[in-house]
């Protein structure tokens, strides 16, 4: 691939992410959180579900709600993980936004 081929790739996967700064699956995280939450998979979760729009990950999301070691609700946005990622990632904002999500679903399901 020439140096512009890949910045054509490069420029289309990110308008393709919407510019989010994906988790690249490293696992530096993995261990640091305090409420003992597997920030590595549920940040893959969460890009599947709202960058990628996969609806098994969706339903992934949904199962979430209050569940014993995936509950994002229980994030106290201390930010060890955050420390940790060498991408920056706004994990507190998408543990934020995977509860929203995992919520709203279990409401539906109630209705
Ligand atoms: S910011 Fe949230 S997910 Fe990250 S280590 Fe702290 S409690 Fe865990
Ligand atoms: S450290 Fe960041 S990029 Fe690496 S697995 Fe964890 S969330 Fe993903």
């Amino acid at each position: 691939m020439t140096a512009e081929q890949r910045k054509q790739f490069v420029d289309a996967f990110q308008e393709f992410t919407q510019g989010e700064p994906l988790c690249t699956g490293c696992r530096y995280c993995q261990g640091v959180c305090p409420e003992h939450l597997s920030v590595y998979t549920m940040m893959g979760t969460w890009q599947h579900a709202v960058v990628f729009g996969l609806e098994g990950a969706k339903k992934q999301v949904a199962r979430m709600y209050q569940s014993e070691r995936a509950d994002p609700a229980k994030c106290i946005a201390c930010g060890a993980c955050v420390e940790k990622c060498p991408q920056n990632l706004p994990i507190p904002e998408r543990m934020a936004d995977l509860a929203r999500m995992a919520e709203e679903a279990h409401n539906a399901a109630e209705a």
